[in-house]
């Protein structure tokens, strides 16, 4: 519990309040019910569209076509996860039916996945919509019955609070008097406060998507806390991009421009961004890059403090001693928009200094040139954890058989002549990778998989049927796939 002596605490102290109490309805709310709260929250999304961007747009430097885009998406999101939770394989119900002509005999055992409780949900600068009240993060949690408390970003103090007020109109249309309030609502924009909401004993997960910095210092809170809880961070990559000699000879121009489509798409400001390029020398892949790069303009950044990190963590790049300058970029005075800059190292030293391989969020990426194709591995194997990992390549090339197995072990998503920005909300999309672009790699923040991070396994042991929960029951009244015997069986 806070101490309710700052304002931020007090709103902890009432926000966690009311997140407990929606938190049993939330949970008891059969699929239909459940679907019903996501959906109400999309369709209000969508009709508020008008209302919400244009805050977005005075809050960051976000163009209104990107934000509208977005709020399409946060709507999708959150009906992808209705389409989940009515679906029911999300629950994992596995009966296995006693056994007492065994020996041992075998109870009635029946397992489920129940939601692990209210969460705290931190969003990134970056989505205002998509990873922020209503993203991801809350839609996962909401999927899962666990009610939300988003910290809310400094970067959109006011479209978090107009998003809150939109979610609790159309609440209030699908929950009891009591709970509405409670099923989303926000907190902050301070730190303080956010470090006071983690620290809350009733907050039983949390969700974030920021910077390595900030999620591993919320990490540690919540690792601290006297009842440790589960914390899941998605967090910075590099994405590199892996070019080999047979792609290189065949379509150079169709590669760099590609690339650099990607990697100046929004300022660079994307957890996706292609940070690393490995090219073959000689190949002419630099010179169509840095043609590439050339024709496209200075842009906006999200606000100033995104501004300074970026030409901050750039400034330690350029001052690294091997690094060659290939377009210094640069801020215009007048505008303060930013223009893409492109640097080359020798492959050797990004062994040699492993800041090259970390995230620099904003308008630039790095160039290697590889000699022998055997240096692709080498450096594949140094890779730190990745969300993604693109292979611009031809079928057929001895070297994919070596390189790909080392790309899956370090990325969550790896790709084949494609693009790393741009992540489909779907059922099969993983967004979240081995550490550091994670907290743990056994999650995805994006897509239907998202929901198991707030769910949590119990098992009924030997229980009449009017004792156990409604989904475990023999009749199963919310029709969901389950195992029983250890057979498969769709309602
Ligand atoms: P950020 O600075 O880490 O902020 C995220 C949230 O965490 C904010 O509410 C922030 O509040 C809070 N926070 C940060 N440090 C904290 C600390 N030490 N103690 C308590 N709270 C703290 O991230 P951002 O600049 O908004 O977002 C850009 C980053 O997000 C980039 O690195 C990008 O790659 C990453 N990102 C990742 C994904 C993904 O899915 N992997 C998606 C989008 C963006 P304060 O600002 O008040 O500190």
């Amino acid at each position: 519990m806070t101490t309710p002596d700052r304002q931020g605490d007090r709103a902890v102290e009432r926000a966690c309040a009311q997140a407990v109490a929606a938190a049993d309805w939330l949970a008891g709310t059969d699929p239909q019910r459940r679907a019903a709260v996501l959906t109400a929250l999309a369709d209000a999304v969508d009709a508020a569209a008008d209302e919400l961007v244009p805050i977005a747009r005075a809050e960051s430097a976000l163009p209104t076509a990107r934000l509208t885009g977005e709020v399409a998406r946060t709507s999708g999101q959150l009906r992808l996860f209705a389409e989940v939770v009515r679906d029911g394989a999300c629950f994992e119900v596995t009966v296995d039916t006693a056994r007492p002509d065994l020996a041992p005999p075998r109870p009635d055992l029946r397992r489920w996945l129940v939601g692990l409780g209210p969460v705290a949900v931190f969003g990134a600068s970056n989505f205002p919509f998509a990873f922020s009240t209503l993203g991801n993060d809350t839609a996962s949690a909401l999927a899962a019955g666990c009610p939300v408390v988003v910290k809310t970003h400094p970067g959109h103090p006011r479209l978090t609070a107009a998003t809150v007020a939109v979610a609790r109109r159309a609440l209030a249309e699908v929950a009891p008097e009591g709970v509405a309030d409670g099923i989303v609502t926000a907190v902050g924009p301070d730190v303080e406060t956010g470090v006071a909401l983690v620290r809350d004993d009733r907050i039983e997960a949390v969700g974030f998507t920021g910077s390595a910095r900030g999620g591993l210092a919320l990490q540690r809170i919540a690792q601290d806390r006297p009842r440790p809880i589960p914390f899941y961070g998605e967090l910075g990559s590099i994405n590199p991009v892996f070019v080999t000699r047979a792609a290189a000879a065949a379509r150079p121009r169709e590669i760099a421009a590609g690339f650099v489509g990607s990697y100046t798409l929004g300022a660079g400001q994307y957890c996706t961004k292609p940070g690393l390029l490995v090219v073959p020398r000689g190949s002419g892949m630099r010179g169509a890059v840095v043609e590439a790069v050339a024709g496209v303009g200075a842009q906006a950044m999200l606000n100033p403090g995104v501004r300074a990190g970026f030409l901050a963590g750039l400034d330690h790049r350029l001052a690294l001693p091997g690094v060659e300058v290939l377009l210094p970029g640069g801020v215009d005075p007048e505008t303060a928009a930013v223009a893409p800059s492109l640097v080359a190292v020798p492959i050797g030293l990004t062994a040699d200094v492993p800041d090259l391989l970390e995230e620099c969020f904003g308008p630039t990426s790095l160039l290697v040139e590889y000699e022998d194709e055997a240096e692709l591995a080498d450096l594949a194997r140094r890779l730190p954890g990745v969300l993604t990992a693109t292979v611009a390549g031809e079928v057929g090339e001895p070297v994919l058989a070596e390189l790909l197995p080392l790309l899956e072990a370090r990325a969550g998503r790896v790709l084949w002549n494609g693009w790393p920005t741009g992540v489909a909300v779907t059922w099969s999309m993983q967004h979240g990778g081995p550490f550091p672009s994670a907290t743990t790699a056994l999650h995805t923040s994006v897509g239907a998989a998202a929901v198991r991070r707030f769910l949590r396994p119990v098992t009924w042991q030997g229980f009449p049927q009017d004792l156990l929960p409604e989904a475990l029951r023999d009749a199963n009244p919310w029709r969901l796939p389950r195992r029983v015997d250890g057979v498969l069986r769709l309602p």
